[in-house]
């Protein structure tokens, strides 16, 4: 927890420092609510989250009287935490519930260059680390060296790849991953799909059709959306088109180490209607961490 919360807080607490600066000022008139809103649209928190959250300020300013900063960074990291969601189900399931013979099955998908092999990657081997044996598969067989670099990956975490000839079909290498996963009784099978955005009609059915094949073995057990967190608005709109083709029970957001523009995370979940579960804070290994509300919000406003 302490640990998001330090390595989040150089690049996110501009956003609470400048809000705070806002509201300490002597007289709140309209120019400074309307910086307020500049502020947290500039962060990307998106404009329904923005307004609520402008309104629910005005309203417990109002009531306040006097303002010591620290009654105001406790109001505004109360109102950030109710906005980014205390209670939603942030758990990455890859366990199987019974006692079913099956890997659980985790597939992977987001646009090229969004980071979904490093996070691939970064997931195995937390799961490695964990104990569990994971069987990685490599459906992106569009490019040679995303393969290569998940091979790589798994070399390095300990867990074994499963990869077809360059520019074959997706779905069979994700069909056998998760038949080699499960004859090898391999805990978990994480695979890793092509994210072409040229067609929407052709990642459709790619990636309908990779779901479809896998569920002829087992069920898909998380469906896990890798976003930039430095896109902005680019990224919900292929937040928007992705959860039209599958099912998005989970969000990653990358590199959120390298952008001040966490309100992304609150934008996005309203978007989906679905948390952000896992965050990526840098290219290393060790570098994905869990998503928590509380450090979350902590680094913004601390
Ligand atoms: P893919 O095409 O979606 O599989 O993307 P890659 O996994 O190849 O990642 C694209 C680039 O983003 C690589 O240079 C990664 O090292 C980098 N990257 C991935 N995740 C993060 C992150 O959380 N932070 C930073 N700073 N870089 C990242």
């Amino acid at each position: 927890l302490v640990r998001l919360r330090d390595r989040l807080s150089r690049s996110q607490n501009s956003l609470g420092k400048g809000l705070l600066t806002l509201l300490s000022r002597e007289h709140l008139d309209e120019d400074t609510w309307e910086e307020v809103e500049d502020t947290l649209l500039t962060a990307d928190v998106g404009v329904g989250p923005t307004q609520e959250l402008v309104e629910r300020l005005r309203e417990r300013v109002k009531v306040l009287g006097t303002r010591t900063p620290e009654e105001l960074r406790g109001l505004l990291r109360e109102e950030l935490l109710a906005l980014v969601g205390t209670d939603l189900d942030r758990t990455v399931h890859t366990e199987v519930e019974g006692a079913v013979d099956r890997p659980g099955v985790v597939l992977v998908v987001g646009v090229n260059g969004t980071g979904k092999t490093t996070t691939t990657g970064k997931l195995a081997r937390v799961l490695v680390a964990d104990g569990k044996s994971v069987v990685l598969g490599a459906a992106d067989t569009f490019r040679a060296a995303a393969a290569d670099q998940l091979e790589t990956w798994g070399t390095r975490v300990g867990a074994r790849t499963v990869r077809g000839p360059e520019g074959g079909d997706p779905a069979s290498v994700a069909f056998d991953a998760v038949k080699q996963g499960t004859e090898a009784s391999a805990d978990v099978v994480l695979i890793d799909t092509a994210g072409r955005l040229h067609t929407k009609t052709g990642l459709m059915d790619e990636l309908g059709k990779v779901k479809r094949v896998v569920e002829k073995q087992a069920p898909v057990d998380e469906v896990l959306l890798v976003l930039d967190a430095t896109t902005g608005q680019n990224g919900l709109v292929q937040a928007r088109v992705f959860a039209e083709v599958v099912d998005i029970t989970g969000i990653v957001l990358t590199k959120l180490d390298g952008t001040a523009k966490g309100g992304i995370v609150v934008a996005v979940q309203r978007e989906l209607g679905v948390p952000v579960k896992l965050v990526g804070l840098g290219e290393g290994a060790d570098d994905l961490a869990p998503f928590e509300p509380e450090a979350f919000v902590d680094a913004l406003v601390q």
